[in-house]
């Protein structure tokens, strides 16, 4: 078979464009070129695979790849990007594999139609603006390659142009993620010719009526707009040669649709009165034309002040350059008019893609961008001029790896995006949903299957976290994660949630500095509570715990216990004489009296008791009564009724010593309890108060069949409010019916 006879029968199906019908002569001629080879084969590849298949209109599907294998030319794409055009279905809609593609095209044409499959296998649907914005920047990280995007959007300019073919429905649902995608993607990739097309056909199907509208007036003011469009070009034209200005191309054309529908909605105008429904472009040769032709216009029509954009001097983020002015026509109505050169206007409409018609000819003169747009330095760098990279590939990984270097993309099993640093682990994954995730995370499964925890995540990833309720964290994890706020909840974690280890820990640190003999008797000892007390704990372990996760330091305890010691060794003997009842249980707390401060005010130098009778605590007021006896003054609660009975003149006006000091004593209280009688009730009761440090002198319990149990205790009481607080808990448990201090009946 002749070429002719192939293209000719090809072309028998389908309609071929020029530019491939002389690309597929070319390949036949003695000295076919390599590009030009690489296209046909993948084109006659593409022509044999998809043979039988027809798309929604009824053409042979080849239509398509020819199709954005065409726009792609377009843009400048090279023999790689245009095979890939020709190929990007195939995978997915035939039997050929990836290898196999590889094998025949190159490693290069297989990574693009790689690329493209695997971006056309997520649903973009129901995204809200912020979602998209992940989807955008997560496309242009997962691909290895800028130009896998532009065979994407190449791909669905035509799937937009063809979508006539598709029910409604399906056409509203492409139509929405082409505009809170695609055209963003094309905005940002500066390609701004795909950019508008993809708006107007979004228009066109989201806002029929609209659009209709909008395209009606249009027309109809047609024969209008051109005679003034015609005046103006004139006007330029003339003037512009004059000065001798190279014109290489000035052109007046209404603004797309999309655009017009914009700005009303913007302004809430009507569409009389949007001016600017014509755009003039003058594209001139060089840089410094532009600013000669800026002010040939500002001569010919006067500027509106305040309406003038230097974007060469100040290029837009996504590289676009223009200078942009706005004047006053003939008629007395505002003209919008761009100035650039041809080299700016490639950029403008092919955007990245317009490195490949450059790179050759290496005609860039464009200067870096200005600092003062910080913002957008990521993607100033993403389209900033390499032209010490020779290759255009290599320019767009150098782009993309600088750009995005810092992030990975995953999903939610819900299809949303979660951003995250690069060498994040399902454990950062967690912790970034929720802290309470991470908390009780279990395991995690990447992409349907069991992952380790401490494995990096992907791009693309779709990662599901299993959570139980008994799962807690693991100090291991401290090892891997890599957000600040992973580690941070962790840490949170272990030291509310992790007491038994951190008492553990805060024992060892502690009996490393103090010794192992007799260190277990040490930490039951009096002068440990006093520590505890003094350094605000409830407890013995809530003080080793505190000690464990490193809020206190072992120094801060051995230096505090050092001093407890010191005060307890007697220096002199006080006499101290108490109520016979009582001695025993005074004795342990009175006798720190000696090295202390008197814990009552006002009895200094002399004996006194605590009255058997009220049992007075410290935070209650109390009154001192001058006894006849040996036993000095006794010291009641105010309020006792054996205070009346003591003749004015010998009571005495006391009070507590709220110092430090007056703390480290406990004075003993006697409370009654009723519970009910359930088993366990009474090792619960003391459970609460030892795991508070409140120490039990004397304890007894009393039942009697089908009446509650009546519990008798013996406590070491520091101060009232410490004796409230027993009650609230006590009273708290379910059992408890009643509960009650007991004074003595009376005092002799
Ligand atoms: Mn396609």
């Amino acid at each position: 078979m002749t070429a002719i006879s192939i293209i000719e029968s090809r072309a028998k199906e389908v309609k071929l464009p020029r530019w491939l019908k002389e690309c597929l002569i070319n390949q036949q001629s003695e000295q076919p070129e390599a590009d030009a080879t690489l296209i046909c084969r993948a084109f006659n590849f593409a022509y044999q695979l998809h043979e039988g298949q027809t798309r929604k209109s009824g053409e042979p599907y080849i239509a398509h790849p020819i199709a954005v294998a065409s726009l792609l030319r377009d843009l400048g794409g090279d023999s790689v990007t245009i095979a890939a055009g020709f190929l990007h279905d195939v995978v997915e809609d035939t039997e050929v594999t990836s290898a196999e593609i590889e094998e025949m095209f190159g490693v290069q044409v297989r990574l693009l139609v790689e690329g493209v499959t695997k971006l056309s296998k997520f649903n973009f649907s129901s995204t809200t603006e912020r979602q998209a914005e992940n989807f955008r920047r997560m496309f242009l990280a997962m691909a290895t390659d800028i130009r896998v995007i532009v065979v994407k959007l190449a791909d669905r300019l035509h799937n937009m142009r063809t979508l006539d073919h598709l029910k409604p429905e399906k056409q509203r649902r492409i139509s929405q993620e082409t505009r809170e995608i695609f055209a963003p993607l094309a905005n940002r990739l500066g390609i701004g010719r795909i950019k508008w097309e993809l708006e107007d056909l979004c228009f066109k199907y989201l806002e029929p009526e609209a659009y209709d509208e909008i395209k009606t007036l249009i027309a109809e003011r047609r024969t209008d707009r051109e005679a003034r469009i015609a005046q103006v070009t004139d006007t330029l034209r003339s003037r512009l040669q004059h000065l001798k200005v190279n014109v290489v191309e000035l052109t007046g054309r209404p603004k797309h649709l999309y655009g017009i529908y914009q700005k009303m909605q913007r302004q809430q105008k009507e569409f009389s009165q949007i001016y600017d429904i014509a755009a003039f472009r003058i594209i001139v040769e060089t840089n410094e034309e532009c600013y000669r032709a800026l002010a040939v216009v500002h001569d010919a029509f006067k500027p509106i002040p305040g309406r003038f954009k230097d974007y060469i001097g100040l290029p837009k983020p996504n590289r676009y350059q223009s200078l942009h002015t706005t004047v006053v026509g003939s008629n007395g109505r505002p003209i919008e008019i761009q100035i650039r050169t041809l080299e700016m206007h490639h950029i403008a409409e092919y955007g990245i893609a317009a490195h490949w018609k450059y790179k050759e000819t290496g005609a860039s003169e464009i200067e870096p961008a200005s600092s003062e747009d910080q913002k957008f330095t990521w993607l100033r760098q993403l389209l900033e001029w390499q032209k010490d990279l020779s290759d255009a590939q290599e320019y767009m990984e150098s782009v993309k790896d600088n750009l995005f270097e810092d992030d990975v993309y995953v999903f939610t099993p819900d299809g949303d995006v979660v951003a995250l640093a690069q060498g994040a682990t399902p454990v950062d994954f967690a912790y970034r949903i929720h802290s309470e995730i991470g908390n009780h995370m279990k395991g995690a499964r990447v992409n349907g299957r069991w992952s380790v925890l401490s494995k990096p995540l992907e791009n693309g990833d779709i990662v599901e976290i299993v959570t139980q309720k008994n799962s807690h964290p693991s100090l291991d994890w401290l090892n891997f994660v890599v957000s600040p706020t992973a580690r941070n909840r962790i840490r949170q974690w272990y030291k509310l949630s992790h007491r038994d280890e951190n008492i553990a820990r805060g024992k060892e640190l502690l009996e490393k500095e103090m010794g192992k003999s007799g260190f277990d008797s040490l930490l039951k000892s009096e002068p440990m509570q006093i520590v505890t007390q003094r350094c605000n704990y409830h407890s013995v372990d809530d003080l080793l715990a505190a000690l464990g996760y490193g809020e206190i330091t072992q120094n801060h305890v051995v230096n505090r216990l050092r001093d407890v010691v010191k005060e307890q060794q007697p220096v002199e003997e006080v006499p101290v004489e108490a109520e016979a009842i009582e001695s025993s249980q005074l004795q342990g707390s009175v006798k720190q009296q000696s090295s202390c401060k008197s814990p009552i005010i006002g009895v200094e130098g002399m004996l006194y008791h605590l009255a058997g009778c009220c049992k007075p605590l410290p935070g209650e007021s109390i009154i001192g009564a001058v006894t006849l006896s040996s036993r000095g003054i006794s010291i009641h609660s105010q309020g006792c009724h054996n205070v009346e009975k003591v003749p004015g003149e010998r009571i005495i006006p006391v009070s507590w010593n709220d110092d430090e000091d007056g703390k480290a004593f406990t004075y003993p209280i006697d409370i009654q309890i009723e519970a009910m009688d359930r088993v366990g009730v009474f090792k619960d009761i003391l459970a609460r108060l030892s795991d508070r440090g409140i120490n039990v002198r004397n304890a007894g319990v009393k039942t009697h069949r089908n009446k509650p149990a009546l519990i008798s205790l013996s406590l070491d009481i520091r101060d009232r409010q410490q004796l409230e607080y027993v009650f609230q808990r006590i009273s708290s448990m379910s059992d408890i019916l009643n509960i009650r201090r007991v004074m003595n009946s009376g005092e002799r």
